[in-house]
């Protein structure tokens, strides 16, 4: 039945084209990259709108087999933060309208990403009168709990975001602790929540000899050396200071290690460049200041198709935000064969199995986070077997297509009921 059904996914910010690791590129742009892709495999056409920021980009983009990448105008052409992108929304649903009139495509569903694009679905599912399918990727009540006056997120956000629960038809929560949320801080109707994990893709990210991943990275570490990996946005909620400074306790606590390496991955650029990225900038003066700056290594950003490297140089990779709705990282370390200690926050309490596939530590916590580096640094045993467990079970729990043969059967679902008589549908319209 999903055959030839044809989707609208909506992204404003999160453009699957675009690359991985800067300010508002990360879990977003890789989930509808890989839910749209494996979708497709399953029979569904996916158009994704997301806004377009360069002039020169063409409007659509052939982007894989059954998807397209529609670049809508709103606003300038420019790169502009998601959280400025607010006034812009009624713009987005009018080019979408405009484009849908002009091409004459006709859609079956809506598939929305983030709250901006959630209030789109909500006008569009009015409208044009299909489904409408809405995942959060982050709530803003837990960012406002979690940053306070650093959330730069626009005033009407939490409340936009109630009326989208209210809304649509159907909201994904991608772990126990986002259903959570939508039900407690949002008063959700259970019944509305699918819980479908985000996922990993386990032919990007597999295990790599230690040796030979460490003569493809670019920079220079030693067969000898424990290295501790992170990668992510650099953000202060990402917390590689938590990392930097647990790395100073370590060496304060337990002696020299001259071997031990700590390895940052993200940023704006390339090449690590504080006045383009300036966590990075904290983050040398932080090691600086705890004399741990010939320790850390700066990589910059560096795309997917090689991430493997870095995380099988490691022999433990680490992530330890504030809060983190889900966490795509924890994930791709563990896919690689690689434990991942995390903070017990979100969605890594979910993806990582504490003390079978890694371990879990307090947030902000930097101590704590070092007696666990040095647990595994003298048992490298643990290590590998920890390795071992985590892709077993990220290959069992983890995958894109498994995510993928879920949406498409939260789909199959909405488009049957939708096919009931109207009395169904206006019930459903009439919870706003
Ligand atoms: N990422 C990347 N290159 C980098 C840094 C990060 O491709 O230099 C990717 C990372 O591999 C992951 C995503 O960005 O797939 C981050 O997603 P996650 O859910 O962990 O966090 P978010 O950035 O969405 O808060």
């Amino acid at each position: 039945m999903g055959k030839s059904r044809r989707v609208a996914f909506l992204s404003e910010h999160a453009d699957p084209t675009a690359l991985l690791g800067g300010v508002d590129a990360g879990g977003q742009n890789v989930y509808v990259d890989e839910i749209s892709r494996n979708l497709a495999q399953l029979g569904y056409t996916v158009d994704v709108f997301t806004r377009r920021d360069n002039p020169d980009t063409p409007e659509v983009i052939e982007w894989a087999p059954g998807v397209r990448v529609i670049h809508l105008t709103a606003g300038p052409a420019t790169f502009l933060l998601k959280d400025e992108l607010w006034p812009l929304m009624p713009e987005f649903r009018d080019a979408f309208l405009r484009f849908q009139e002009r091409s004459g495509t006709h859609y079956d569903l809506i598939h929305s990403n983030f709250w901006l694009s959630g209030w789109v679905a909500a006008e569009l599912r009015e409208r044009l009168r299909i489904p409408a399918v809405q995942i959060f990727h982050a709530m803003g009540i837990t960012k406002r709990r979690h940053q306070q006056e650093a959330d730069t997120s626009p005033s009407e956000r939490i409340q936009v975001e109630h009326e989208i629960i209210q809304r649509v038809d159907r909201l994904i929560a991608q772990c126990p602790g986002e259903q959570h949320e939508l039900i407690e801080d949002y008063r959700a109707d259970p019944a509305k929540i699918v819980m479908i994990p985000s996922a990993v893709n386990t032919s990007l990210f597999y295990p790599v000899n230690r040796e030979e991943a460490r003569r493809r990275v670019t920079c220079e570490l030693h067969s000898d050396d424990f290295v501790i990996v992170y990668v992510g946005r650099m953000l202060p909620r990402k917390d590689a200071r938590n990392i930097v400074r647990a790395l100073a306790i370590l060496l304060h606590e337990h002696g020299p290690l001259p071997s031990v390496k700590l390895v940052l991955v993200g940023g704006e650029s390339m090449e690590p460049d504080p006045p383009l990225t300036p966590e990075i900038g904290a983050l040398q003066e932080l090691a600086a200041e705890l004399g741990v700056a010939d320790r850390v290594v700066f990589v910059g950003k560096r795309q997917p198709e090689v991430l493997r490297y870095y995380y099988c140089a490691g022999d433990v990779a680490v992530t330890t935000p504030w809060y983190e709705p889900f966490g795509l990282t924890p994930l791709e370390g563990q896919a690689c064969g690689r434990p991942v200690i995390g903070s017990a926050v979100g969605g890594i309490t979910f993806t990582i199995a504490d003390g079978e596939t890694g371990l879990l530590v307090p947030p902000r916590d930097p101590a704590a986070l070092a007696e666990r580096l040095y647990q595994l640094f003298k048992d490298r045993a643990l290590c590998e077997r920890m390795g071992e467990a985590a892709r077993q079970r990220v290959e069992r729990e983890f995958t894109w297509p498994v995510a993928a043969r879920r949406t498409a059967e939260l789909y199959q679902a909405l488009l049957q009921e939708w096919r009931q008589p109207v009395s169904t549908i206006t019930r459903a319209s009439s919870r706003r």
